[in-house]
């Protein structure tokens, strides 16, 4: 079996097609080698051998050293060095790199084969023994804490106080002789935590690296990268190990980062920062504030420090003809990493970039008019779940502000939130449903759980590539990072800023588009959606097969989503209208009621509120198909609780405190999700659905004469298991409107349907669309009763499945299509089967998921139904489902 893949040296045995075999960064490092770009040689170990790594109890299968051997000896041709070699060493970086890009997760080893002997060989050969020996403390840093487990503090430490004593402030004051100290206390530092001394060798060097990057595949940030991201654990990463190259070699050398256009605006531009004489990490990890690449970019920062255009015009030159090829080889945005070595250019890294919404809107159309993709392919390169980013209120203009600071833009939306230090604080505070702003110095990625729980980030430290802006992006949270005016407290009780004092606990809003820190919560608005967002969803609009509806009951979010193109009502909850302060204790004088006749007494003063709920949301919706649930929670929802509320709510409606509180426990039920609910209600009480089907047919048919918009409601009756019950709704529900017809001498056209959400709904499908018109697939009941999960306790149980990988995904969240999804497919089957054009839909929360909404396609429902909000995510991903 081949299981290393070589590369650079004029030929590949790799491509980027083969990113399952050779992760993202390998498969385009052959990639850029066979472009004929200066890729430093190296080559790949696969993840199959990764896979086979932990299914054998952590062994390599027999043949890898072997033909790890023979590829190291390819690269010790092609450079001309020998590894481990004393006059002419051949140094390498050990790179981890899966087929999804998860930047920083991993680890990587840079300088390795350097020790005691062949540093001395790379400072003959170098002529410069500084360079050497910075080299290799990177090296026993870097091993020490990514292979050794020598916390990475330990080194620092030890740097600091070496600097602080000789009075250095920065790494460019470390002379040679200087690194040759701190070196011998870093190896005494190594041997004193493990035993024994720094190894010397140079091939148990490499194994103990490649131990270490495989190893990282299971290290806890990878598995919350990967649960966040959905990468599932089996894909493995494959392991790189190239020939260094060295920025670090002096004044003509350097390393930098570039994306092709801006990821933040996608603004066709040349966008990146890089150091002088350094090394890769250094850019990343904010030790140094990095220059631009531009010099158009270093003006509008107003920094005096040259850009590389300025600094190194030819190789810029040469960098930005390598940046047009790669585009438009990739027919995409691409993030790259490159090394300057004394004047001479090397490509280390590219890949897709990743960008924000508003960036994925703005290329995918200006890739489009460059003629260098499709208007499908530009539908397809957006990725539908991002546009949430966009579709979320930014700062009102008109409200008054606060400035405190302010830092680098580097990743857009407003947010605001409470001020925490820690990311486990930002967590702890978001499970209790707390907004919180995590503020760091800078972000590492043991921080992405707290970035994840909070609604924006800050950073003192660090520039718009730093581990904070990338996070930040590829999550969508608004994040300022840089603002070097901030002094956080080291206790981490408070920050200041400019004298003032801002403390832990306290509200502050970003605005990740300005780069601006306000103090307290700054008011919000709606977006606009215009521009590369109009175009693009109307190209989807073009390829979309099915419909999409939103879940919506008031006209607010009925013109919200309207807004969003949402092509009509595809569940209206008709409890939230009872919640209403002005009409919430009729409700209660109706479940008070002992009996049918004081019942009907509270039922028809509830009435017109209830016709005017709906006139007021067919008017919105102008004819479009509208889907009214009739009553579907526990009635004991609507009662007090508590003695408190029981005794208010007792004197408002005139009652014995006495009554009311038995009537609330008489309601109490032990199960109420499996309770009295749902049709069950108008089983017991028809007169409440009675109520609410006048109201819908008054309603209708008065908005449909004003405007002269026929409406043609549907109406839902939810939690049906049996044809039986539904037929006996039905009927109620056809005498109801029989009568309204006549008393208006009018008439109109409406459908009775179900949800299907509960297991035996499913299976009988076929007897219920004998008399069911339509079908709504409840899917948030049917993965409760499916699962036999209770939604609202799954909390405590769920983050345990999840983190375990007996789930990839919540079930809540994503439609679990291997089991629910079949009772899914298997009622709209046996729907048709009864009845051919019977209408199909999905409400619930999977109606705004793009994998669900790509099931939905699969199994032909006529449209999907989501929150106003999600609409235009829905829209694009039934486009994308349907391409
Ligand atoms: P990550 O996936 O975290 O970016 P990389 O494997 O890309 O890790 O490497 C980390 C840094 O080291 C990058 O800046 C990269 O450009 C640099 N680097 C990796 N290999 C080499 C090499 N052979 N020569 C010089 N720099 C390298
Ligand atoms: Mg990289
Ligand atoms: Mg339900």
């Amino acid at each position: 079996d081949k299981m290393v893949y070589a590369f650079g040296g004029g030929t590949s045995e790799g491509r980027s097609g083969m990113k399952n075999l050779l992760g993202g960064k390998g498969a385009n490092l052959a990639e850029m080698a066979n472009l004929g770009l200066p890729v430093p040689p190296g080559f790949t170990i696969t993840t199959e051998v990764c896979v086979a790594y932990y299914d054998n109890d952590r062994q390599y299968p027999k043949e890898l050293s072997g033909q790890v051997d023979a590829a190291l000896a390819k690269v010790e041709e092609v450079t001309g060095k020998k590894f481990g070699d004393t006059t002419n060493p051949l140094l390498v970086s050990v790179r981890s790199g899966a087929r999804a890009s998860m930047p920083g997760m991993m680890d990587t080893v840079l300088n390795l084969g350097l020790n005691d002997d062949t540093v001395e060989g790379l400072a003959k050969l170098s002529g410069d023994e500084r360079f050497a020996y910075d080299s290799y403390r990177r090296f026993i840093q870097m091993y020490g804490d990514v292979v050794l487990g020598v916390p990475h503090h330990t080194f620092e430490e030890i740097l600091d106080t070496y600097k602080d004593d000789r009075d250095y402030v920065l790494d460019t004051s470390m002379t040679a002789d200087d690194w040759k100290a701190v070196i011998g206390e870093y190896k005494e530092a190594v041997e004193a935590a493990l035993g024994k001394p720094f190894p010397q060798d140079p091939q148990g060097q490499l194994w103990g690296a490649i131990d270490a990057v495989f190893g990282s595949w299971m290290n806890d940030r990878s598995k919350t990268y990967r649960r966040l991201n959905n990468i599932p654990a089996a894909w493995g990463t494959a392991v790189n190990v190239q020939a260094m190259v060295f920025g670090n070699m002096g004044e003509t050398s350097a390393t930098g980062v570039a994306f092709t256009r801006n990821p933040s605006t996608g603004e066709n531009k040349i966008y990146g920062e890089f150091l002088i004489n350094a090394q890769g990490e250094d850019v990343v990890a904010g030790i140094r504030t990095p220059q631009n690449l531009t010099k158009e970019s270093r003006e509008e920062q107003g920094s005096d420090e040259a850009s590389l255009e300025e600094a190194m015009p030819e190789t810029y030159k040469e960098l930005s003809a390598v940046f047009t090829k790669l585009e438009d080889h990739y027919r995409d945005m691409q993030d790259i990493e490159f090394t300057i070595e004394q004047g001479t250019l090397y490509m280390l890294q590219t890949r897709n970039g990743k960008r924000t919404a508003k960036a994925a809107l703005k290329i995918a159309v200006d890739l489009c008019a460059e003629g260098k993709i499709t208007e499908d392919e530009a539908v397809m390169r957006v990725d539908p779940a991002a546009l949430d980013q966009l579709l979320h209120p930014s700062l009102d203009p008109d409200a008054p502000r606060d400035v405190i600071a302010k830092g680098l833009p580097a990743s857009p939306g407003a947010a605001s939130g409470e001020v925490v230090f820690t990311a486990d604080e930002a967590e702890e505070l978001a499970n209790q449903g707390r907004q919180v702003m995590l503020v760091r110095v800078e972000t590492s990625p043991e921080d992405i759980h707290g970035m994840h729980a909070a609604n924006g980030i800050v950073t003192a430290r660090g520039g718009m590539t730093s581990h904070a802006a990338v996070v930040a992006r590829g999550m969508g949270r608004a994040c300022v990072c840089g603002a070097g005016d901030l002094r956080i407290e080291k206790d981490g009780s408070k920050f200041s800023v400019h004298g003032r004092e801002v403390q832990k606990g306290d509200q502050i809003t970003i605005d990740g588009s300005t780069g601006e820190i306000f103090f307290g919560a700054v008011p919000t608005i709606e977006p606009e959606l215009s521009g590369d967002f109009a175009k693009v969803m109307q190209w989807a609009d073009k390829h979309r097969r099915m419909k999409v509806r939103a879940n919506a009951e008031t006209p607010l979010d009925a013109k919200t989503a309207r807004g969003f193109g949402a092509e009509g009502i595809g569940l209206c909850r008709t409890e939230h209208m009872f919640f209403d302060a002005s009409r919430i204790n009729v409700v209660r004088e109706m479940i008070l009621a002992e009996r049918e006749d004081g019942r009907r007494a509270a039922l028809d003063k509830l009435l017109p509120f209830q016709r005017g709920d709906f006139e007021e949301l067919f008017t919105v919706m102008k004819g479009l198909p509208v889907t009214i649930r009739l009553l579907d929670p526990p009635l004991h929802e609507f009662l007090p609780h508590g003695d408190n509320e029981i005794a208010e709510v007792a004197k408002a409606l005139g009652r014995e405190v006495k009554e009311v509180a038995e009537r609330v426990s008489a309601l109490h039920e032990q199960n109420p999700m499996l309770g009295h609910r749902g049709c069950r209600l108008a089983v017991s009480y028809p007169e409440i659905a009675e109520m609410q089907a006048r109201a819908i047919f008054e309603a209708a048919l008065a908005v449909g004469k004003e405007t002269g918009d026929p409406v043609q409601p549907e109406i839902m009756v939810p939690l049906v298991s049996t044809k039986k019950e539904l037929d006996l709704v039905k009927e109620r529900i056809d005498a109801i409107a029989q009568k309204v017809f006549a008393e208006a001498g009018d008439k109109l056209v409406y459908t009775v349907g179900t949800m299907i959400e509960l297991p035996r709904a499913a299976l009988t499908a076929d007897k219920i669309a004998h008399t069911a018109e339509f079908f709504s697939f409840g899917t948030n009941d049917l993965t409760q009763t499916t699962f036999g999960i209770s939604r609202d306790d799954a909390g405590s149980f769920m983050p345990h499945y999840l983190r375990q990988n007996i789930m990839d995904q919540d079930p809540f969240v994503s439609l679990d299509q291997e089991g629910v999804g079949q009772l899914v497919a298997l009622g709209a089957e046996r729907g048709r089967a009864t009845r051919s054009l019977i209408k199909l839909g999905i409400c619930g929360e999977h109606g705004g998921d793009p994998a669900s909404i790509a099931f939905c396609e699969g199994i032909g429902l006529d449209y999907v139904s989501c929150s106003p909000y999600r609409v235009p995510i829905a829209r694009l991903a039934a486009a994308q489902a349907s391409l």
